[in-house]
């Protein structure tokens, strides 16, 4: 458990920890297996805030010693030509997990593509077989960023059982997987959307406040329970009166702290805590093939 002298959930710092346990295991498992964890970040396109992403994945990988086996590609490459690269990773035994960052360019379809991955390597927890798994609540590889979510709480000791846990959004990527694992603590959980009436009178009632939305001020100190623990999802870059850019939530931060009992930063929130998910997960995969229980 952290301990901490302000409300702060302090993502960046386990994320740390996590990364300095990863590190130590693979150093003592990669002679033994005679070979490192390997992780294949597909990229299309040159979207900055992607090739920023893929830049921190990489460099994480580095940092705990998993080989970064990264293809970058160019915004025209066609469906077949992608659809070929995942089947030479899924066949590539020095490849453990395989993540298609995503937005990709238009013309390309990401579903058909994410099904393509062969499961057992589905580090970004996607494919509908790890889905499948999530809604089953059998064990499998889940999505980084709820993943990183429902550790953050666990690592602060947050008590779900019970309580209402109130989810903004409902994305594939973030918002479904985030309600199910929450279910599967035995939160009581409400999901709030784009359609929601009144979203102001949901969010009130969250004991556990979690917006993964996209829109920077989106959730107010009026909108947040007292006492409630919020963890913000969003990220959006914002240019601030002076010219100068940086990363918000969807949380308007400076107001909701001096409400909420515990509350994430953004950044340094949830974002480090994807990327150890990203390696968790590949590090799993690792493992289970090697027949190492972790
Ligand atoms: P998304 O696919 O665009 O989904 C956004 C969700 O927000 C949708 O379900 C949408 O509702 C809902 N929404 C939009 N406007 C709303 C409003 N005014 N009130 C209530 N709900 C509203 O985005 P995403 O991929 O889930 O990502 C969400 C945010 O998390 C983004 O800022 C993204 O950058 C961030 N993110 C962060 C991390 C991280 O590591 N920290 C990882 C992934 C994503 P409808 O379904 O009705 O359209």
């Amino acid at each position: 458990m952290s301990t901490t002298t302000n409300n702060l959930l302090d993502g960046k710092a386990l994320a740390e920890r996590i990364q300095s346990q990863l590190k130590a295991q693979i150093e003592a498992l990669s002679p033994q297996i005679g070979r490192s964890p390997g992780l294949a970040v597909v990229m299309v396109g040159d979207n900055p805030a992607s090739a920023a992403y893929v830049r921190n994945k990489e460099r994480a990988c580095a940092n705990v010693g998993i080989a970064s086996f990264g293809q970058h590609f160019p915004a025209d490459t066609s469906q077949l030509e992608l659809e070929q690269v995942i089947h030479a990773l899924n066949q590539d035994e020095r490849v453990d997990g395989i993540l298609v960052q995503l937005p990709l360019p238009e013309h390309l379809d990401s579903v058909a593509l994410l099904h393509q991955i062969e499961p057992n390597k589905d580090a970004d927890g996607l494919h509908p077989l790890s889905l499948g798994r999530l809604v089953r609540q059998e064990p499998g590889l889940r999505s980084c960023t709820p993943a990183g979510v429902m550790r953050l709480l666990q690592e602060y000791q947050v008590d779900l059982k019970g309580k209402q846990a109130v989810v903004v959004g409902r994305s594939i990527l973030v918002g479904k997987p985030l309600a199910l694992m929450l279910l599967e603590a035995d939160a009581t959980v409400a999901i709030a959307h784009s359609k929601s009436h009144d979203l102001q009178s949901i969010t009130k009632q969250g004991d556990i406040l979690i917006p993964a939305v996209g829109r920077p001020g989106l959730i107010t100190a009026a909108m947040v329970k007292p006492g409630a623990v919020v963890v913000d999802v969003g990220i959006s870059r914002v240019t601030d009166a002076n010219g100068k850019s940086r990363l918000v939530g969807d949380v308007d931060f400076d107001s909701v702290q001096k409400v909420a009992q515990l509350i994430t930063p953004v950044p340094g929130g949830v974002g480090p805590m994807t990327v150890a998910m990203l390696l968790q997960n590949t590090f799993n995969s690792y493992c289970q093939l090697h027949g190492i229980s972790v």
